[in-house]
């Protein structure tokens, strides 16, 4: 196998699981009680905008009340040492990476801690409730609301995403179901590009097959067991 030089860890939400946020399929399929077509698609905010944004504004209140865990600790740990490329792909819209210490990452599907204007597309940091109607700082109009990537919209930086994984010698994918794309479809470009590719997750997912190697179990003991083993393979 070629050294490994450049890495990148796609993240979803099983890797917040163990500091109390649920994944997005939890019992039932519901996400925090909620069909996802009713919080997470542009066709429920036009038709709710009322229940999509308290939806948001209850999920940006939790995480007052979470820590990051083992794993994003060890993430943020790899970021510090790993001499070499690296790009942590987050689908997660928590702010767990970062609080970790995590730099060299990007949120894909956006975050509970911004504000989007369907106005202007300026994007802005905002704590707090966002009701329906807030204003846009740079615009003007009342327009703003929560800065998540719904289905049916384009993930952000998707250029970033493309030229880091082709570039990448390993793809590790952490807690993600494989369900929803287009990151369910990365490993396959990791693939093509002849880098190794390495899944861990809590139980086989859709995409276990496509994955040169699964280990299943919790992430915040599996991340940190890959993270020195990684680091104590390059002294
Ligand atoms: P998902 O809920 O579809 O899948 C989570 C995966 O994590 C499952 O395969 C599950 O087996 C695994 N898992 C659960 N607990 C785990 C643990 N302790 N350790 C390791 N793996 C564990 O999540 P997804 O694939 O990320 O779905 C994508 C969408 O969910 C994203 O768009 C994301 O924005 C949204 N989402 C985000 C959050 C968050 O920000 N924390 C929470 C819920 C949903």
């Amino acid at each position: 196998m070629q050294p490994v030089r450049n890495i990148v860890v796609l993240t979803g939400a099983g890797v917040s699981a163990e500091s109390g946020i649920a994944t997005f399929r939890g019992p039932g399929g519901l996400w925090e009680g909620h069909r996802v077509e009713d919080v997470c698609t542009p066709a429920a905010l036009r038709a709710d905008p009322a229940l999509v944004h308290r939806f948001y504004d209850l999920r940006r209140a939790a995480l007052g009340g979470v820590a990051p865990n083992a794993a994003h600790h060890a993430l943020a740990a790899l970021d510090r040492a790993w001499p070499g490329g690296l790009l942590i792909v987050t689908q997660n819209v928590d702010d767990l990476h970062e609080r970790a210490g995590a730099t060299r990452l990007l949120h894909m599907h956006g975050a509970l801690l911004s504000a989007l204007c369907a106005a202007c597309g300026v994007r802005t940091a905002h704590a707090g409730a966002l009701p329906p109607g807030s204003r846009c700082a740079a615009c003007g109009a009342a327009a703003l609301r929560p800065d998540i990537v719904f289905f049916g919209e384009m993930p952000y930086a998707m250029d970033r995403i493309v030229d880091a994984i082709g570039g990448c010698d390993l793809f590790v994918s952490v807690g993600t179901s494989g369900a929803v794309y287009p990151a369910a479809g990365f490993v396959e470009w990791a693939n093509d590009r002849g880098a190794a590719t390495l899944e861990l997750n809590l139980e086989r997912s859709a995409g276990s097959d496509r994955f040169d190697e699964s280990r299943l179990g919790p992430a915040g003991e599996l991340v940190p067991a890959w993270v020195d083993e990684l680091l104590r393979e390059r002294r």
